[in-house]
């Protein structure tokens, strides 16, 4: 089963717009070279049209960092799937670890925002992973199972087709620590298998399930070469447009 690679640059909160559209023409630029690898840039909220006029029609794609579940109305500071639609957005993070250990994210958020972005027709990519405590003792498995199925909960296999998975042990996330291409390719594996579980072999095998977690130039290739490792989610990376294109383009 061949997969597209997906690489997806998360830049967090950093840039201004004039720095968000600067990085974008960049990322445009170093990253043509490469069709076949499905590229997307996320940029803070402030910056997204900006970011969607400059990558117009050059094949990369936008992506938001997050979303609220409802359609409108009184959440202050939140904004909605039909927003990030009307923006020219593509794709949603949700579930990020950043959301969930400093801004309450739980697996039932998570959920409400994934039924929300499908039925708005917009992709989610789902991060899960496990705290290094997590890992050290053994509940890696158990952690991204429950995530998974938090994450699902209420999504038909045809939704689910739609969706992209981001495997990110927190401890690998900003900290220059990756995880090996064992260790990530184990838990893609593993959360393959829960996907068919839950659903069937086609859904387990077609989803993209992208590593984040450190993924620089230096790993990338090896990181993409493990059978179920079918792209990435960058933080740190990605804000160079040099550095982002050597994970697109790894040597
Ligand atoms: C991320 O925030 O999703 C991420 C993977 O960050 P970094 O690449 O900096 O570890």
């Amino acid at each position: 089963m061949s997969r597209k690679i997906f690489i997806a640059g998360n830049w967090k909160m950093n840039t201004t717009i004039s720095e968000a559209v600067d990085l974008a023409k960049a990322v445009v630029e170093e990253c043509k070279a490469r069709g076949d690898v499905e590229v997307a840039i996320c940029p803070p909220y402030v910056s997204l049209a900006a970011v969607a006029l400059t990558i117009k029609d050059s094949g990369v794609k936008l992506g938001a960092q997050d979303v609220h579940w409802e359609a409108s109305g009184a959440y202050t500071g939140k904004v909605s799937v039909d927003m990030l639609k009307s923006v020219g957005c593509e794709y949603v993070i949700i579930g990020h670890s950043e959301q969930r250990q400093f801004f309450g994210e739980t697996d039932e958020t998570v959920n409400k925002k994934v039924n929300a972005v499908l039925t708005g027709g917009l992709k989610p990519i789902i991060c899960v992973g496990e705290l290094l405590e997590e890992r050290e003792n053994d509940f890696t498995q158990k952690v991204v199972e429950k995530q998974i199925k938090g994450a699902y909960c209420g999504v038909s296999a045809e939704s689910a087709l739609r969706t992209v998975i981001a495997y990110e042990p927190v401890w690998a996330i900003g900290t220059g620590k990756t995880a090996t291409p064992e260790q990530a390719e184990d838990v893609h594996l593993f959360i393959r298998n829960v996907l068919e579980k839950l659903y069937n072999k086609d859904v387990a095998q077609k989803l993209v399930i992208q590593y984040g977690g450190s993924m620089n130039p230096k790993n990338a290739k090896e990181l993409l070469a493990k059978p179920n490792v079918d792209g990435g989610l960058i933080g740190g990376a990605s804000l160079k447009a040099d550095q982002f294109r050597g994970v697109v383009i790894p040597q």
